[in-house]
């Protein structure tokens, strides 16, 4: 498989200033060291708690946030270090489709302005060329032409989404990032718009990084899931190998939250206390905290995230020990 990002060693650490006189009292450590590939035409699932850094992990690898350290290799260059000039190439190849389809299309434009948009910043002004991409666009996510005269308040959530999703798709993107797509929408219509995402997929050959709080969601759309804590990868595998045979801890916490009909009355790990504070994070595993296998060198040993198997990395000593 060839790789389409390799993002190395990636830290986001927001300063938290103090009053009027801005002191500097800490930091918010949002991303530590992640190291992550991204394969060319996969659904990368990321999962993790609210809080735990996958948003500013989706917007650091499209350079919107600018990370404290660290390289995303796009094209055997590194995009952080382009300046804003010279990532406009690169602002058409990779895009982001917001949470929330309420706040991201503009109230006051028809539909058509907003699927014109991404080709007047990109200097493309030929309307045949625009005119025929936004009707080709608009039958790709299902939707009737007639749909171009109005405006974003005539439509569902999910409807909305579906036009949010053209305007990223409408320049051919190799590369998005969809940053909870679905969990502004009613749960009958979330399998409508994570269909309508796979199909794009292999339609226009796309990779994408899917995040979402939800394992379920996650499980449905990926070929990988990696798993976030406290702005660390904790674990990253296949999405069979990540459902039937994970290792860490928190992994399967997360996997027990998801509702099952069974009858297995087994020993399950529930995920108790709220994630630590970004800002104060635990010494050693992060997760120690909440881990119910904790053992002494947790508390003041920080695991790697190390391979286990062939594509299963995982960070945690015990899952370490028994191999
Ligand atoms: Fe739990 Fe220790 Fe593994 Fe961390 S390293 S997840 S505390 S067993």
């Amino acid at each position: 498989m060839k790789k389409l990002f390799e993002i190395k060693n990636l830290n986001m650490h927001y300063p938290v200033v103090d009053g009027l006189l801005g002191n500097l009292k800490g930091y918010v450590y949002a991303l530590n060291n992640v190291d992550l590939d991204i394969y060319e035409n996969e659904i990368l699932g990321l999962v993790g708690e609210s809080g735990s850094g996958k948003s500013t992990l989706g917007n650091c690898i499209l350079k919107l946030l600018n990370p404290t350290s660290g390289e995303v290799i796009f094209e055997n260059e590194n995009i952080l270090s382009k300046k804003k000039k010279e990532l406009k190439d690169f602002r058409k190849k990779a895009q982001l489709i917001f949470q929330n389809p309420y706040m991201s299309l503009n109230p006051r434009m028809k539909i058509y302005d907003i699927l014109k948009e991404p080709f007047i910043i990109n200097g493309i002004k030929d309307k045949k060329i625009i005119e025929d991409k936004i009707k080709k666009i608009i039958n790709l996510i299902c939707m009737q032409e007639e749909v171009l005269n109005r405006y974003p308040h005539e439509f569902s959530g999910g409807q909305r989404q579906r036009i949010a999703i053209a305007r990223a798709i409408i320049l051919n993107p190799q590369f998005i990032v969809a940053d909870e797509p679905v969990s502004a929408l009613d749960v009958s219509i979330q399998a409508q718009i994570i269909n309508l995402l796979i199909d794009l997929k292999e339609h226009l050959n796309l990779t994408m990084l899917f995040i979402s709080h939800d394992l379920s969601v996650i499980k449905f759309i990926s070929d990988r899931i990696a798993v976030m804590y406290l702005g660390e990868i904790v674990e990253i595998a296949d999405k069979n190998e990540l459902f039937n045979n994970h290792k860490h801890p928190y992994t399967e916490a997360l996997l027990n939250a998801v509702p099952v009909i069974s009858e297995d009355k087994g020993k399950k790990i529930i995920l108790s206390g709220d994630l630590p504070s970004p800002q104060n994070p635990p010494k050693g595993c992060k997760f120690h905290t909440r881990c119910p296998y904790v053992m002494d060198k947790c508390k003041c040993n920080q695991p790697e995230l190390k391979e286990i198997s062939e594509n299963h990395k995982v960070r945690c000593f015990l899952a370490q020990e028994i191999l």
